[in-house]
């Protein structure tokens, strides 16, 4: 038998949730699948485990993209100040650390606590440990084949996350999603990865006039070069460079060093 729904989304972490509260608000009927038997995991470890669930400056020029207009309709129609409110209404207590950064006083399980109360009270129903066994066209529908049988909605929403820490149940699969549709995918690698330097450049990196100012004052003043010694240059690739940058603070440097570098081919 096909279960019919109006929206059918795949993954419940922090978008897919988010997607099928909207939809659910708009009394669609929402189902969501995900296979993993706990929803939001890598929301339970994010900040820390006390997850930084907004910032309140958060703007398009904070976010990297091949296509930098693409986030500025989202962030137009849904405000950090917006997240806060939702944040404030369920009571959880929290905190500005730095630079807007707003985290939980308590515990990232809370903003997930938060976003299965707004599920269940906009009607989303929420299929957990469900296999995707294949996506396809169906006339007006889109037809989800899973391991507890088929569904189909006229609106499907892949939010299955990006292919960081598969053990936390990521994998590529919106990208053969995408590929099975024709839709473009650019290339995917590590982001938030430590970024390596020839001795010196660190310095004159820091300096560059084509350096975001916002690193210049936010990151780049809060982390160190450390030259590589031979007990961290475990790797062949880290054993020829000078200098390693790592830490939270300095891990966005590798984006953005990119984006200069590609815009300097251009
Ligand atoms: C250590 C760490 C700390 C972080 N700290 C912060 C922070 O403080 N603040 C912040 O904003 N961000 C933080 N992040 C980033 C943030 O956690 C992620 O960007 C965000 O959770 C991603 O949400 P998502 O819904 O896109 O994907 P995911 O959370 O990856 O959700 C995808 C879901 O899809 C499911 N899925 C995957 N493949 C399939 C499939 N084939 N079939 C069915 N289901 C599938 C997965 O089980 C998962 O539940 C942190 C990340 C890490 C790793």
């Amino acid at each position: 038998m096909i279960k019919v729904s109006d929206v059918i989304v795949i993954g419940a972490g922090a978008a897919g949730m988010m997607a099928a509260i909207a939809a659910g608000k708009r009394g669609r009927r929402t189902v969501v699948l995900d296979h993993a038997r706990t929803p939001g995991e890598k929301i339970r470890i994010s900040g820390g485990g006390r997850c930084n669930f907004t910032n309140r400056d958060a703007g398009p020029s904070n976010y990297y993209s091949a296509n930098p207009h693409f986030c500025k309709s989202a962030l137009a129609r849904y405000t950090p100040q917006d997240f806060l409110k939702l944040v404030e209404a369920h009571g959880i207590a929290w905190h500005e650390k730095t630079l807007g950064q707003l985290f939980c006083d308590g515990s990232a399980k809370e903003i997930v606590a938060m976003l299965l109360a707004e599920m269940a009270a906009t009607g989303v129903e929420l299929h957990k440990g469900v296999e995707i066994v294949g996506v396809e066209r169906v006339g007006e529908h889109y037809r989800v084949t899973t391991s507890e049988g088929n569904l189909e909605a006229p609106a499907l929403v892949v939010a299955t996350g990006g292919k960081s820490i598969p053990k936390m149940g990521a994998t590529g699969f919106a990208y053969r999603i995408a590929e099975q549709f024709g839709l473009r995918v650019t290339e995917t690698r590590p982001a938030l990865v430590p970024f390596t330097l020839e001795r010196g450049c660190f310095p004159s990196f820091r300096s560059s006039p084509d350096f975001p100012a916002r690193w210049k004052s936010a990151a780049a003043r809060r982390c160190s070069a450390k030259p590589c010694s031979s007990r961290t240059a475990a790797s062949p690739a880290r054993r020829s460079c000078r200098y390693l940058l790592s830490g939270v603070k300095a891990m966005p440097f590798e984006s953005a060093w990119r984006l200069m570098w590609m815009s300097s081919l251009r």
